[in-house]
């Protein structure tokens, strides 16, 4: 088992954030877009009444929303005004990018930013510049770019491509440019490295590789990659059990994606059925993101009322070291909720 393996501190918020949305406020609470990348969460929110639009306008006047960690447009906020409430659950890193991408536009600078076209957090960080940035997926897309080679440049990335896929394209980029900006720590999050430098260590061990994520995960799929250019001789990627594949080898290599939940990566380990296990530490990771502020002052709010049971107010208070997992469990076992209380007491 690769450890640093599943869910991030930016996907552990954004989980936390929805589930105390789904306590706190009546239904129909709505999520634009997944609130991460994996079935397995949309679909347990989805049995707790979240419902999952693909705009902000589609969400029904009066709902709570929350916009998922991957980082939305800079008008969404305003498209969803005639929600109930609206939090904000982009993850500090990637809302890192987009201040860089106005940052650097706004400095007259070209943007290029590495990224994947189509990937909801690459159109959400390309929203903040308009027209103004080319997106490039491999080295030869810099070549192919419509611009002088003495144009200042800013080379940004999403979060979560592959290690490999930004170091080959930076390198063509500062080749052909004289003047390249980055940023002084890179776009790609502690948590896509971690992963990727665990499952390149998995890869020397292992003789295959199972990789848990979801298909429309970009870490994951920078998982895949990173074990498959580190020698690994067999990578599977799954998304759960239903998509393993039978494998005989002496020792399996288990990593999965920071949008992976801790309850699908059991589930393949069970269905593995290891002899035994052992842990392969590669990094140590205790980064901790608090929960979004707009629901903070929800819970605060209903704590003062006296309507969150001590068990949720538990939770609240040692939030960094409750996991998402037992906190949507703890939702999902409460007999009432506190909106439900406050429905009572009005
Ligand atoms: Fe944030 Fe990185 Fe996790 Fe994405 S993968 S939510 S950028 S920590």
């Amino acid at each position: 088992m690769a450890d640093p393996s599943g869910f991030c501190a930016g996907v552990e918020s954004a989980v936390k954030s929805l589930a105390w949305l789904v306590a706190l406020n009546p239904p129909p609470v709505v999520c634009v877009h997944a609130v991460v990348h994996n079935e397995d969460v949309v679909t347990r929110f989805e049995a707790l009444g979240v419902e999952f639009v693909a705009r902000p306008e589609d969400v029904p006047t009066g709902a709570a929303v929350l916009l998922s960690a991957h980082g939305s447009p800079p008008d969404v906020t305003q498209r969803a005004a005639h929600a109930h409430v609206v939090v904000d659950a982009a993850c500090p890193l990637v809302s890192k990018v987009h201040r860089e991408l106005r940052a650097r536009s706004e400095a007259g600078d070209t943007i290029i930013y590495v990224g994947h076209r189509g990937h909801d957090e690459a159109e959400g960080a390309l929203a903040h510049v308009g027209t103004a940035a080319h997106v490039v997926e491999r080295p030869s897309d810099v070549d192919a770019l419509p611009l002088g080679d003495d144009r200042p440049v800013a080379l940004l990335a999403q979060t979560t491509i592959a290690m490999s896929e930004w170091a080959d394209i930076a390198e063509r980029v500062r080749e052909r440019f004289s003047s390249t900006w980055t940023p002084p720590r890179d776009d790609i999050c502690f948590a896509t490295t971690n992963r990727q430098t665990a499952g390149r260590a998995l890869a020397h061990e292992c003789e295959v590789v199972i990789v848990v994520g979801s298909a429309t995960s970009s870490n994951t799929a920078a998982l895949v990659d990173s074990a498959r250019s580190a020698g690994a001789a067999e990578v599977h990627r799954v998304s759960g059990v239903d998509d393993l594949p039978v494998v005989t080898a002496d020792r399996i290599g288990i990593v999965a994606g920071a949008s992976t939940p801790a309850v699908t990566i059991d589930a393949v380990v069970r269905a593995v059925g290891p002899a035994s296990i052992r842990t392969l530490r590669a990094v140590d990771e205790s980064e901790y993101f608090p929960l979004a502020p707009g629901v903070r002052r929800q819970i605060e709010a209903a704590i003062a009322a006296g309507v969150v049971s001590p068990a949720l107010i538990a939770a609240y208070r040692d939030d960094r070291h409750v996991s998402a997992d037992a906190l949507v469990a703890l939702v999902e076992r409460s007999s009432v909720l506190p909106y439900q209380h406050l429905a009572g007491l009005r």
